[in-house]
This record gives structure tokens, sequence and C-alpha cells, in this order.
């Protein structure tokens, strides 16, 4: 089953998609978290993605598709797997059925503009293995270090109020028709992000239900 997860940055789809690949026992790929491993790697795709990313701008559709289609012939992707931040364009989507994925579900988390910036700024990440948290809503068990690999935990430099303003644009200018593209094939359910994280999961697995999905694993 695949199922891709859509929202402004900041909304809280990563976190979701999270959820949704421990309850139904299939990978989540995030093309942020592979992009930021890219550019803290130095590899050639990293360089490349590096001003694009700081700048929250979106990086080139060739290289995220390019990026998508490799991973997607993993082994662990076999009995499907979550979207988080892919596609993210028009384009992309078009990209994804032309490699003829399907696509089971597509969730929508919806907040709005004004929510997002303040949510940002409490957001932090693990460098190490890319869990993410949020001071308020969502902290790790100490609030300094993950709680996967103990590493101490930053912001994200994207994460800045100006860039986050940048992100924002680009979300509406070229993210949100996807919310058009995917209704329109009868896909598309909009789950409103809460304040508390699990609140948000529980609309989540809610929508998903309503999805012909094979049963949860977990
Ligand atoms: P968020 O959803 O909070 O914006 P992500 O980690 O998904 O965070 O993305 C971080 C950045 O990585 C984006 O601002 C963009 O520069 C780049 N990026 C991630 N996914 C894509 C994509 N599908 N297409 C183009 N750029 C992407
Ligand atoms: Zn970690």
């Amino acid at each position: 089953m695949n199922i891709i997860f859509l929202g402004a940055p900041g909304a809280g789809k990563g976190t979701q998609a999270e959820n949704a690949s421990r309850r139904y026992g299939i990978p989540a790929l995030s093309t942020g978290v592979i992009l930021r491993d890219a550019i803290k790697n130095g590899t050639d795709m990293g360089k490349a993605a590096d001003s694009y990313v700081s700048a929250g701008k979106l990086v080139p559709d060739d290289i995220v598709i390019n990026i998508i289609r490799e991973r997607l012939t993993q082994e662990d992707c076999a009995n499907g797997f979550i979207l988080d931040g892919f596609p993210r364009t028009v384009p992309q989507a078009e990209a994804l059925e032309a490699m003829n994925v399907r696509i089971d579900a597509v969730i929508n988390i919806e907040v709005g503009d004004d929510n997002i910036v303040s949510r940002m700024s409490g957001r932090r990440s693990c460098p190490s293995c890319g869990a993410t948290y949020h001071i308020e809503y969502k902290p790790s068990a100490d609030t300094v270090h993950c709680d996967n690999c103990k590493a101490e935990l930053n912001m994200r430099h994207d994460d800045k109020p100006e860039v986050v303003l940048s992100r924002l644009k680009t979300y509406h200018e070229q993210t949100a028709p996807l919310i058009g593209y995917y209704s329109s094939r009868a896909k598309l359910k909009t789950v409103i992000g809460q304040i508390k994280v699990e609140d948000t999961t529980a609309l989540t697995f809610r929508a998903l239900d309503e999805f012909d999905l094979p049963e949860a694993k977990n």
C-alpha cells in the first residue's frame, strides 16, 4: 500500500508519516531527510541541493524525482511505502504516475499560516537519525537529546523565520495545487492539524481507515 502525506512545512506530516509507517509496517521516505543527509555528507547531489534548501526554495524536480525513483527500487519498499514531502509539485506527481506507482491514499494535513511560523520556532531535529521533535508539542524525554540515538537535538537552519516565510510562499505556489490534483482522483482526505500531536494522530488514523487499505499491523 502506498500513501502520500501532503501539507505545508511544519504542518506535522513527517510525524504522521512516521506514525503511519509503524502502523502499517512499511517505510516512510522523506525527501527532506534524504536531501539533508546528502548535504551533510557533501555528496554531489547534496552540493546541487544545498543552496535551494537553505533559501527555502524547492530543489529542482529532476533531482528529487531521481532520488525517489532510486529509493523506491530498494527492497524495503516491496510491500509499500509512505511518502513524506514528495511529490511537492504537479510535475513530481506526474513523474510518479509515469513510474506506474499506484497511490492508495493521500492525507493532507492542514494548518493555517499564522500557526506555522510559531510552530517552526519550537521545532528541533536529530542531526543523527533525522527524528523530529517540538519543544512544546512533542518533546523528547529530556527535551535536549534524541530518544532514539541520544544525539543532541538542534534547530534546522531552514526553520529560521525568514526562511520559513519563503517556504510557505513556495508551498502555496507550487505544492498546494496537489490538493486539487489528488482530490480530482478521489484519493485525498484532509485532516485539520491539532495542537496536540496525539489528537492529529487520531484524526489521521481515522482518515486512513476510511480508505480501503490492508489491516493496520500495530
Ligand atoms: P518541511 O516539510 O517542513 O518543509 P522537508 O524536510 O520536507 O521539510 O523539506 C525541507 C526542504 O527540502 C524543502 O524546503 C526543500 O528545499 C527540500 N525538498 C524536500 N522535498 C522536496 C521535493 N519533493 N521537491 C523539492 N524540494 C524538496
Ligand atoms: Zn536521533
